[in-house]
């Protein structure tokens, strides 16, 4: 199974994708996190990522699909997947059918509204070693500034300062909302008010997942 969360940033993808991992031990795929390693790491494809990110624009799709067919190539998504953050356009998501096509798909969009979206952003804080995600409203960390998990300093992101999130909102809406129209004539495309708890949502999106892999199951049974 690979479960595609789509959604604007600040949507929710990648807590609800963090969940989906544990409950059903199908790694999260965060295109995001993977290339902010890059970066960190100062790799050639951080190199040549870094200056879209910072300006919020879409890094090239070659490298992307690089960075991704790398990813869920490896044995542990052999049984399964949560993509966070991939595709973000028609070109990513026709590539991602090509690279991995057999595989069962369930699409599920968290919508949230604008100025929701803009207030968490600002709010968003991220761990700087796990990239565990927080929030200083309703995600707190046990000690301030300090990861539950791993100590690391939580940090600001970069391209979440106001001027950067008005452009990756304007970059969502244009390259990224064409994906609803193409998945939503797919079978498994479902949508979720994503402005609830983080528990109701994921209590739908799990559901949505056993119900899906439930019929999966039916048909590789037939
Ligand atoms: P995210 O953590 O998903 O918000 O991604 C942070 C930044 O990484 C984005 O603003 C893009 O610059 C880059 N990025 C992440 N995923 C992709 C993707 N699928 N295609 C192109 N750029 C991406």
């Amino acid at each position: 199974m690979r479960v595609i969360l789509l959604g604007a940033p600040g949507s929710g993808k990648g807590t609800q994708g963090g969940l989906i991992e544990k409950a059903y031990a199908f790694p999260k795929v965060s295109s995001g996190d993977i290339l902010r390693r890059a970066v960190r790491d100062g790799t050639p494809w951080g190199k040549e990522a870094e200056k879209q990110m910072r300006q919020g624009r879409l890094v090239s799709d070659s490298v992307v699909l690089e960075i991704i067919r790398e990813r869920i190539m490896m044995p542990d998504c052999r049984k399964g997947y949560v993509l966070d953050g991939y595709p973000r356009n028609l070109a990513q998501a026709r590539n991602l059918a090509e690279i991995d096509p057999q595989r069962p798909e369930t699409v599920i969009e968290i919508e949230v509204s604008p100025d929701v979206l803009i207030k968490r952003l600002g709010a968003r804080r991220i761990c700087s070693r796990c990239e565990r995600i927080y929030s200083l409203d309703i995600l707190k960390p046990d000690r301030d500034g300090i990861c539950d998990d791993c100590s690391g300093p939580l940090i600001l992101r970069p391209d979440d300062r106001p001027d950067v999130i008005r452009e990756r909102l304007k970059v969502y809406e244009e390259q990224t909302l064409p994906l609803r129209a193409y998945y939503r004539k797919k079978r498994a495309f479902h949508r979720l008010d994503g402005e609830r708890s983080v528990e109701d949502i994921f209590a739908d999106i799990h559901r949505i997942v056993d119900s899906e892999l439930a019929k999966a199951a039916e048909i590789e049974a037939r």
